[in-house]
């Protein structure tokens, strides 16, 4: 069986709705500059692809615009501090911890950021107080805040660095003549072609936060340089019905893990019994190519089977 959608090339286009370029259903990758997009990774190996770019103005747009960008990624960002020994031990441990998780979910030849462009700041990440941190795949940099609980922060920047290891592409959107670069992949996450509009974005926050529950179950739950405080107070009592301390189960953590689970339960339940999905042996195996097509960005099986049994992705 194929995954290839006949006359589509673009994993992404064949689901989303794609910017009118021309013919409908055209390969729109035939329009792109295939060797620029590969010279662009080379440059810069935090992206795969810029896509969009037709044309040598496009090209010396785009070229400008990410020397702009990375240029900015090394700059001190308003609050910044001075990374502590400890935390740049933390961040060390979080990228290791990363390219060995990852790697089991056939994550290759995976981004490191360089220590320079991860930004330790006090205070307000990008003025927003519930933003714990962020990564930037036009700047290629990460912002994490200074936390007094040290779990808290490795686990937050592990989160951001997985996000920078995953798959990462930009596209360039023409309106009315103006070029701006903005974002089109970020690991599960697609944007439309005309910008406006991202999908699977909380789906891959959910599969971001399985591979955080990883990283604390091997790293961190029984790790003595982290305090017992700290490490307990990122984990929930659990319940009379699963008394089994859990990983942030009792905030938003929680809520990812149910978009996560619910999708892998309905899918498992619409497949179980097809013989072409005989791969899929269980509810887990389907929990574990979501989260692999988060880490490669090998999306099109997953999209097509969650418009296939579900229905349409509006989000
Ligand atoms: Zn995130």
């Amino acid at each position: 069986m194929t995954n290839e959608m006949p006359g589509l090339m673009s994993k992404e286009e064949a689901y989303f709705p794609v910017k009118d370029l021309g013919e409908p259903n055209q390969r729109l990758d035939e329009r792109e500059k295939e060797g620029f997009s590969s010279a662009i990774a080379k440059k810069y190996p935090h992206l795969k692809r810029v896509v969009g770019v037709l044309d040598e103005e496009d090209e010396k747009f785009v070229s400008a615009e990410l020397a702009k960008f990375n240029a900015q990624g090394v700059e001190a960002v308003k609050g910044e501090v001075e990374k502590t020994e400890k935390e740049i031990e933390m961040i060390t441990m979080a990228k290791k911890g990363a390219d060995e998780i990852l790697f089991q979910f056939g994550g290759e030849n995976l981004y490191d950021t360089p220590l320079e462009r991860i930004h330790v700041l006090k205070g307000n990440i990008r003025g927003n107080k519930d933003n714990a941190g962020i990564w930037d795949n036009r700047t290629n940099s990460i912002e994490v805040k200074r936390q007094s609980n040290s779990v808290k922060f490795i686990m937050d920047a592990f989160h951001e660095i997985v996000h920078s290891k995953a798959y990462n592409a930009l596209q360039i959107l023409h309106d009315n003549g103006n070029r701006s670069l903005s974002l089109y992949r970020y690991g599960l996450e697609v944007s439309a072609r005309d910008g406006k509009v991202d999908y699977l974005e909380a789906l891959n926050e959910a599969a971001t936060h399985e591979l955080e529950k990883i990283f604390f179950a091997k790293y961190i739950k029984d790790n003595m340089s982290f305090s017992e405080k700290d490490r307990y107070k990122a984990m929930t009592h659990g319940t009379v019905h699963e008394p089994e301390p859990k990983y942030r189960d009792n905030d938003s953590g929680g809520l990812l893990t149910k978009i996560i689970e619910d999708l892998s339960d309905s899918l498992f339940e619409s497949v179980k019994d097809l013989p072409e999905y005989s791969e899929f042996k269980s509810k887990e195996d389907l929990k574990k190519m979501i989260v692999a097509s988060a880490v490669t960005g090998n999306i099109l099986k997953l999209v097509k089977m969650r418009e296939t049994f579900i229905g349409p992705i509006k989000s």
